[in-house]
């Protein structure tokens, strides 16, 4: 079948799954071996015996390997289209899905060459990017874009236009003029009232040109999410990051393209607090440090091994935690949920028994297929290490 241009309406029946993961932490193992979806919709959930596979438009057969909701990646960085000019780069989001991405979330569109800074301009940017990526899915991947990077002298009424115009996320505060508490925590506050949902670069610059911001202009802007609390890439002091994991509620999200030892050390904070539901995860790319078709999957090796947390927790770091925070209808299996999944397994010559025990021991998966809107993407990853066992279509 063409991966690219089948057609999300019909039922797709997933049957053999070896581990369900949820990406809910409440219950992040589900006790099934079925999925079936309509139209692009998770329809049923449950064990084969329990649910109707009858009159299947594609069939899956998992063949034992493991299912999770699609990676949602926290923070990129798109332009236009699949290129990306910081690393003059084709085809990156393509290739995120390769690795298990089916949705990406802008924190502002700030590679564009000669972007605009005058407030019309950059109103008018971040509606066309909003338009381009609802319009242009690179791979079936969902980009939510369209993130304006707030400049000094916006009002409400420029919030209040970029709603009504379909924008419902800000770039990183802090890569524009906006650097103060006061002034971040009015921007914030005026997004807020208008249903747009905010970030916060946090730490030292990431490229000549952008900013540094410590805890407490993060704490006075109150964004919905600290971005990347663990630098992009030149990290906060770790007292300063315990200090905003405990005086703030907000989302921490931890990065790829950020520093490892304040991604552990933040993870460990949430954990200690109780409130492991904050984290999400990105890529932060591209970036100088480039993109990293795998680095959702790295991430979660990483937090997973050297931060000693159990692997199917990790996934919903990067599934059921976001979507949550960011109001998105998938992260999760469950049903009425868009039907967005990633099939994996331990990768051959794993010293892991099985996915979980090889991601907690550092390996990445094996990505065995990529499913978007109930649509098949890709079969065998061309990104990751070989899965094990292996998924195949058996009816179409
Ligand atoms: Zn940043």
């Amino acid at each position: 079948m063409d991966f690219q241009t089948a057609s999300q309406r019909g039922k797709l029946v997933i049957s053999n799954i070896g581990l369900l993961l949820s990406g809910d932490l409440k219950q992040p193992i589900l006790d099934a071996d079925t999925i079936v979806a309509v139209d692009g919709r998770i329809a049923a959930v449950g064990k084969a015996k329990d649910v109707d596979t009858e009159g299947a438009t594609v069939t899956v057969d998992a063949r034992g390997s493991a299912l999770a909701p699609g990676l949602i990646d926290s923070h990129v960085h798109p332009v236009f289209g699949d290129w990306t000019p910081r690393q003059n780069q084709i085809g990156w989001i393509e290739s995120f899905m390769n690795g298990g991405v089916t949705s990406m979330i802008s924190a502002g569109e700030v590679h564009l060459p000669g972007r605009p800074k005058d407030i019309v301009g950059l109103k008018a940017l971040a509606i066309t990017a909003q338009r381009a990526f609802a319009n242009f899915r690179p791979g079936g991947v969902k980009v939510i874009a369209g993130a304006p990077v707030v400049e000094t002298g916006m009002t409400e009424a420029d919030f209040a236009e970029l709603a009504q115009a379909g924008v419902g996320l800000l770039g990183e505060i802090g890569l524009g003029s906006v650097k103060t508490g006061p002034e971040a925590r009015q921007m914030v506050a005026w997004a807020r009232k208008h249903g747009i949902r905010s970030t916060i670069h946090t730490g030292g610059p990431s490229t000549p040109g952008s900013s540094y911001i410590d805890k407490d202009v993060v704490l006075e802007a109150d964004a919905d999410i600290i971005g990347h609390i663990n630098g992009g890439h030149t990290a906060l002091p770790l007292d300063q990051i315990r200090c905003l994991c405990e005086r703030c509620h907000r989302g921490i999200e931890i990065v790829h393209n950020g520093n490892e030892l304040a991604g552990l050390t933040a993870l460990r904070f949430a954990k200690e607090l109780g409130q492991l539901e904050r984290v999400i995860l990105g890529t932060d790319s591209p970036a100088g440090s480039g993109v990293q078709p795998t680095g959702m999957l790295r991430l979660i090796a990483l937090l997973s091994s050297v931060g000693d947390t159990p692997a199917e927790l990790a996934f919903c770091f990067a599934t059921g935690n976001t979507a949550r925070l960011h109001a998105l209808d998938c992260g999760l299996i469950a049903v009425g949920k868009a039907a967005d999944f990633v099939l994996m397994d331990a990768a051959q010559h794993s010293s892991g028994k099985g996915l979980l025990d090889s991601v907690q021991k550092g390996d990445l998966p094996g990505v065995g297929m990529v499913i978007i809107d109930g649509i098949v993407r890709c079969g065998r990853s061309r990104n990751t290490p070989p899965p094990t066992r292996l998924p195949e279509i058996v009816h179409s």
